[in-house]
């Protein structure tokens, strides 16, 4: 099995803003503690950190949680690359179809395969690896209130989605997408231990949500860059009005205007380094 992490990891460090929490906990604690007149003004801090470490978490591309991969590094913009990373699957009615238009396209891509969804399919997954695509972790079970679990129970669905991913298709996954991208404090320290970026995006389509082609693709063009992280979804994808999945009609075109723009795909495995060996 591919190792992608040869050298030990440097321990973790939390990133300032939950350092700063930290501190501000300690201080109101030791405020009320010392002049019991302050309490309400301890509460009212704390309340608000809370929010804000709240806030951070909602927002994907946020980096105040920790590390947070939204572009590839530069050196992959200035060999003119993207990475297409494609969500949720793999599915036994779209992938295969997704993997065909790939192909057509010479284009290689990064799929977050939820591990539930690989175990259901590990044909697929391994037709996905064989095609020369990079499979990475996002998740055991995809949960909808992932971003409420505590420690142990982001350590559980990323422990088992690496194991899972891992024994399917050979290769230890080196990154992570949150579903939805959302999560909390807890995070990091998780993915730290298992060498693991998190990678959120550039611009993504919305295409689990929306129905309509040109504004999906219109998300993911506008503005498109060198360096540029993009999102679809082979899973939960959303049908458009002729009862087609959005993301096989929006692929090709979106592959043409890559290929208009003169850029070239590539896989995150490609073009991040192991998690420690990286400059943020
Ligand atoms: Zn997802």
């Amino acid at each position: 099995m591919q190792q992608p992490h040869q050298a030990p990891l440097p321990r973790w460090s939390a990133p300032p803003a939950v350092t700063a929490s930290i501190g501000l906990h300690a201080l109101a604690v030791g405020s009320a503690a010392l002049a019991p007149e302050t309490l309400w003004w301890a509460l009212g801090g704390i309340g608000l950190n809370q929010l804000g470490l709240t806030a951070a978490g909602l927002w994907p591309r946020s980096r105040l949680l920790g590390p947070n991969w939204t572009r590839l590094p530069a050196a992959a913009a200035a060999r003119r690359q993207f990475a297409l990373t494609l969500d949720d699957g793999p599915d036994p009615e779209i992938t295969p179809r997704v993997l065909d238009l790939l192909d057509r396209h010479r284009t290689r891509a990064t799929f977050f395969c939820i591990a539930a969804h690989a175990q259901a399919q590990p044909v697929l997954l391994r037709e996905i690896v064989a095609r020369g695509h990079d499979v990475q972790n996002h998740s055991h079970s995809h949960r909808h209130h992932f971003a409420l679990l505590g420690p142990g129970g982001l350590a559980r669905e990323i422990d088992r989605a690496q194991q899972v991913l891992a024994d399917l298709s050979g290769v230890k996954p080196h990154c992570f997408r949150a579903p939805a991208g959302l999560r909390n404090p807890f995070l990091d320290p998780v993915l730290h231990r298992h060498g693991l970026h998190l990678v959120s995006w550039t611009r993504r389509g919305f295409d689990t949500v929306s129905h309509d082609v040109q504004r999906v693709l219109g998300r993911l063009t506008h503005g498109m860059a060198a360096g540029d992280i993009v999102l679809l979804h082979d899973g939960h994808a959303r049908r458009g009005r002729g009862g087609q999945p959005v993301v096989l009609e929006v692929l090709p075109r979106l592959l043409a205007h890559t290929a208009a723009l003169g850029l070239h795909a590539t896989t995150l495995r490609d073009a991040l380094p192991p998690r420690g060996h990286d400059a943020h």
